[in-house]
């Protein structure tokens, strides 16, 4: 197809060089695939440079304390991203003798890694002729051939992996990667791409109908949930007071500052303390924070204060070795 031949003399005087373009390690990839699932390049690059010198394997992974990978990991959210790369690598060393499976079919089996990871190891790393379709590459096909179809729905998802597969050149990995850097620097979302600067302006079908803009069709997404919650910010000689989450459900296995659901008042926040031997020293400050998840929506009023107390001893007191997540971080005083 005419498109794919201009993709691919575009992609080389183009791509950005980015530090994973760099290599085709499979196990670099991958680390930066799972990266990269909702966070930004610009954000994703220091945190993609630290987490490969210490942990430059799989079998260093394999290995790592889940203390040290949270903290690796602080910043970037959905920390569940990093407990399944460490799963999978604990799979990497047990069943596949530390190296990383090179076939798209074995990799799917690894915990974390979906069709569209899955397909770009496949093909930077292996050079298997797989797609690795994600929203950058749904919204480029959805304009090139003006299909209004629902991207959202996983059976188009599926027609453009298929399409797509057959189609792809040899080098399936410069193909793979030409197709979501077009999406993310030229044929971009929110609004009207940069066509003037597309190598596929002179085949896009959305371009010539007009509809380039209004282009791809999405399910609307469900609204999300809000949750009140009362946040404790309690500081045992300069050290905030943390707990450790259950290892199920959101955030799991993770450190939070003491919490509450609902909003208590301020009489009721004293009366929360003093049930738990904690007494504040000097002012209690009060204010709110927001954190916003996939779905759920935190609302929170936060307590803040000195305290002493048998009552700490309860609690475990931060020393910088325990990655506190963005949702109680942003409860943190800032003067502190
Ligand atoms: S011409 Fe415009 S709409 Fe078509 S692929 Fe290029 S940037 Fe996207």
């Amino acid at each position: 197809m005419e498109f794919v031949d201009l993709l691919m003399n575009w992609y080389p005087g183009h791509h950005r060089d980015l530090p994973w373009r760099r290599t085709r390690d499979p196990y670099a990839i991958w680390v930066s695939e799972i990266m990269l699932q909702q966070t930004r390049v610009a954000a994703v690059i220091p945190y993609y440079e630290r987490f490969m010198r210490e942990l430059p394997d799989a079998a260093a992974l394999a290995a790592v304390s889940d203390d040290r990978l949270n903290l690796l990991w602080q910043g970037l959210g959905y920390y569940s991203r990093a407990k399944n790369l460490k799963r999978a690598a604990e799979m990497i060393c047990s069943e596949y003798g530390g190296r990383m499976p090179d076939r798209y079919d074995t990799l799917l089996k690894l915990p974390g890694i979906g069709s569209y990871t899955a397909g770009a190891i496949a093909s930077i790393a292996f050079s298997e002729r797989v797609p690795a379709v994600d929203g950058n590459v749904l919204r480029v096909y959805a304009r090139l051939f003006d299909d209004p179809s629902d991207i959202a729905d996983p059976a188009v998802k599926t027609r453009v992996f298929d399409e797509l597969k057959a189609i792809m050149p040899v080098d399936a990995g410069t193909f793979n990667q030409a197709m979501m850097e077009l999406g993310a620097t030229v044929c971009v979302p929110n609004g009207q791409p940069l066509c003037g600067e597309c190598p596929l302006k002179n085949v896009c079908k959305a371009k010539e109908a007009g509809t380039a803009g209004l282009l791809p069709n999405k399910r609307a997404k469900k609204p999300r949930t809000v949750e009140n919650r009362t946040v404790f910010a309690l500081y045992d000689h300069g050290a905030p007071l943390l707990l450790k989450r259950p290892n199920r459900g959101l955030l799991a296995g993770l450190y939070e500052l003491p919490n509450t659901s609902g909003i208590l008042s301020t009489a009721e926040a004293m009366q929360w303390m003093t049930e738990r031997n904690l007494h504040p020293i000097g002012n209690l400050l009060s204010y709110s924070a927001k954190h916003v998840f996939t779905h759920i929506e935190w609302h929170m009023r936060v307590y803040a204060a000195d305290v002493a107390g048998e009552g700490t001893a309860s609690f475990i007191r931060s020393d910088g070795s325990r990655s506190i997540p963005t949702a109680f971080s942003v409860c943190l005083p800032e003067d502190r």
